[in-house]
């Protein structure tokens, strides 16, 4: 699903050349639920803008589904994300002001097709059937976070990049998120997630460390 080679990725401040990736090279294959870890300033989350095409690498190859897309236009990739990538954060990122349905339907604004799944079908399979109206303040850390993968999986992506999606939750709702992650996964969605919680990264069946922009041990 995913090849990446020789990645390099900076970010220039003022005069200064900050290197948040030095050369990565992985890859991931359909099925995999594959955790990123490594202290703060890492560079995880950088890896995973590239991976998810938010961003792109000054240099280096990076293969999507059999496909080149290292050097593709803002609009290409966010085409290529539209249909295949979902994206879970920290924060939740929910519309304030609209209910839980709405939330999730959102990402239908970018597509003409029927999805092959509604709102509240998705709503229902998180567990929330009972909540669909309610808006992001009527909810629990855990719901809200609930409602956001749910918007996830809206245009019915094979891939979900989830970065900290419990590191604003309690130990409970954390548990609860990582159940449904691997629920997800074992329904044949490949899953990476990015933390630096190695409590989390150990229910992964894969654990790629990374350390000053490098891969330090990929287990
Ligand atoms: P992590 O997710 O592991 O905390 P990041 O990928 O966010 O690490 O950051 C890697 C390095 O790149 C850090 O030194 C960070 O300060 C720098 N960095 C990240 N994003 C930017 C940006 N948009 N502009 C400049 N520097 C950045």
């Amino acid at each position: 699903m995913i090849e990446l080679r020789d990645l390099h990725r900076t970010y220039r401040i003022g005069s200064v050349d900050v290197h948040a990736l030095r050369g990565v090279s992985l890859d991931i294959a359909e099925g995999e639920f594959v955790a990123i870890i490594g202290p703060s300033g890492s560079g995880k989350s950088t890896l995973m803008h590239v991976l998810g095409l938010l961003d792109s690498p000054d240099r280096g190859r990076f293969i999507f589904q059999g496909r080149d897309v290292s050097a593709l236009t803002e609009d290409q990739r966010a085409e290529v994300r539209s249909r295949s990538i979902g994206f879970v954060f920290q924060q939740f990122n929910l519309l304030p002001r609209v209910s839980a349905r709405e939330n999730v339907a959102l990402p239908l604004i970018y597509r003409a097709e029927r999805p092959a799944q509604t709102p509240e079908d998705l709503l229902r399979q998180v567990g929330l059937g009972d909540r669909m109206d309610h808006a992001p303040n009527e909810l629990s850390g855990g719901q809200q976070q609930r409602v956001a993968i749910a918007r996830a999986l809206m245009n019915g992506p094979s891939i979900v990049m989830a970065d900290e999606p419990t590191g604003n939750l309690d130990s409970a709702s954390s548990a609860d998120i990582l159940r449904l992650l691997h629920e997800l996964n074992a329904r044949g969605l490949t899953v990476i997630l990015v933390t630096h919680d190695p409590d989390i990264a150990a229910k992964a069946s894969r654990i790629i460390t990374i350390r000053d922009g490098r891969i330090v041990e990929d287990v």
